[in-house]
């Protein structure tokens, strides 16, 4: 990737297999097949892509990737089935793909990992010793201590914020909602996986409404005062849902004018904040978040819940020979997001074929673009490119590489960002599970 490279040619490239393919690292110049034993905890982007890249630079390496579902949901485009404009099946991906690779694919939750012995327990298939693990458990939901707010909540109010069971319910609900009701969004506070998702969410529950339950209303409740992407939203929504107007399908309540929220009612359908009593026949809410539970039971996650590493490898910080990546990972200045998790993914298994091969990691670049489709032929996206840092053990994005969608880009444009969306989707998803 050049820095001289415009942002439509960035985009372009961005979104094709090519550019998927090469985002990380050059593959190393490994003289001797390695071998060597690599657990990977987890079967989502971060871990399925680790999986893949590791076979791909050495297929003697012992892989095995454990996860407990035998369907993974992308999240990516999971917005889109609340809408209708997409079916459960369109965001499946099954294993089979890495297990034609050579992977040991098993089923089971990893319950324990033991970095003095070297080995990783689950709950039905026993221990599994390793050189070097991979830890990519996404996150885990920390509920608040609001008034109604429980596990048990979840079978009413959905979170949705791992796909699969909670993105059908909340289709579900949608589609039952009556025409004039209301749906309420809660937003997390930072940080967050994918920090434009509540609002795309919004946009296409908005697209949704607008075509099959014109009088409903969305109340979105933040809990920040500022998102990705705002000034993008917001103009789609001034575009496609009246924002601004009277009569907007869409209203966003920042934390300033929210205040606290004191409670979430799902035998009355309220969210309770300092200064409104908000009804809703439909509430989604998607708490604070922090790594998946199996890291903080490693030992892996600083006090804040997330996972400090080597940005070199990916190392972790607190247990050198276990190695965290994607979401769960602290890898600013790149964001939680799917796109990110892969490239990680790259350098991750780069860096662990070139340890196993006696070899130094290479330097690595990372990249990055999240789309967001906010209607019907209206997309748009920000991107990125990263470089190692060694001197501050840092990510740091490279000037001039990248960019944001203007917010006055043309139709043509916005059409097009979608197809760019939609052929990003159907790339990525080749290139992590194969
Ligand atoms: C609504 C929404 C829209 C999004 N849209 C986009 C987008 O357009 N573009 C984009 O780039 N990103 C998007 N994202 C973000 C993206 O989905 C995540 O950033 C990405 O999935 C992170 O990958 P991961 O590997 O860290 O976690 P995950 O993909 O969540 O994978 C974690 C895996 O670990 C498994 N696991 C957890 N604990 C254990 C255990 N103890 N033992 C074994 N396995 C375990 C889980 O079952 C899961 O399969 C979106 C997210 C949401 C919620």
């Amino acid at each position: 990737m050049t820095q001289n490279m415009n942002r439509r040619g960035f985009l372009k490239f961005s979104g094709s297999a090519a550019a998927i393919a090469g985002a990380g690292i050059a593959v190393p110049h490994i003289a001797r097949a390695a071998g060597g034993k690599v657990v990977v905890v987890g079967g989502g982007v971060g871990g399925a892509t680790t999986a893949r890249y590791l076979k791909l630079h050495d297929s003697a390496i012992d892989v095995t990737l454990i996860e407990p579902n035998a369907t993974y949901h992308t999240c990516f485009l999971s917005n889109e089935v609340l809408s209708g404009e997409r079916t459960m099946d369109q965001i499946a991906v099954t294993f089979d793909g890495l297990r034609g690779l050579g992977v040991n694919v098993v089923k089971d939750t990893v319950t324990g990992i033991d970095p003095a012995s070297k080995m990783v327990t689950t709950t039905g298939s026993g221990s599994f010793s390793y050189d070097h693990c991979v830890v990519a458990p996404g996150i885990s939901l920390k509920l608040d201590g609001f008034t109604g707010v429980s596990d048990a909540m979840f079978d009413t109010i959905t979170h949705a914020w791992k796909a699969g069971p909670q993105t059908a319910l909340l289709r579900r609900q949608l589609e039952a909602m009556p025409d004039g009701g209301t749906f309420c969004l809660v937003a997390p506070p930072n940080p967050f996986r994918c920090p434009p998702g509540p609002y795309e969410r919004v946009s296409q529950i908005a697209m949704y409404f607008k075509h099959h339950k014109p009088k409903s209303k969305i109340v979105i409740i933040d809990r920040k005062d500022k998102f990705s992407k705002q000034g993008l939203f917001m103009q789609a929504w001034k575009d496609l849902y009246g924002y601004g107007t009277d009569n907007s399908l869409i209203r966003w309540v920042k934390a300033a004018e929210a205040g606290e929220i004191a409670a979430i009612d799902p035998s009355t359908m309220t969210v309770a904040t300092d200064f409104e009593n908000v009804k809703a026949d439909v509430i989604n809410y998607i708490p604070p978040q922090r790594a998946g539970e199996i890291a903080l039971t490693a030992g892996l996650a600083n006090d804040s819940g997330w996972c400090e590493i080597n940005k070199l490898t990916f190392e972790s910080v607190a247990h050198p020979g276990i190695y965290v990546l994607g979401d769960a990972a602290v890898a600013t200045k790149m964001p939680k997001s799917g796109y990110a998790a892969n490239s990680q993914g790259k350098v991750c298994a780069a860096a662990i074929a070139a340890a196993l091969a006696g070899q130094e990691p290479g330097t690595p670049s990372y990249v990055n673009t999240c789309y967001s489709i906010a209607g019907r032929d209206y997309g748009f996206s920000v991107a990125a490119v990263y470089r190692y840092d060694a001197e501050n053990n840092a990510i740091a994005g490279v000037k001039g590489a990248g960019g944001l969608t203007p917010v006055d880009a043309s139709a043509e444009v916005r059409r097009r960002e979608v197809e760019f969306a939609y052929s990003w989707y159907n790339n990525i998803v080749r290139d992590t599970w194969g």
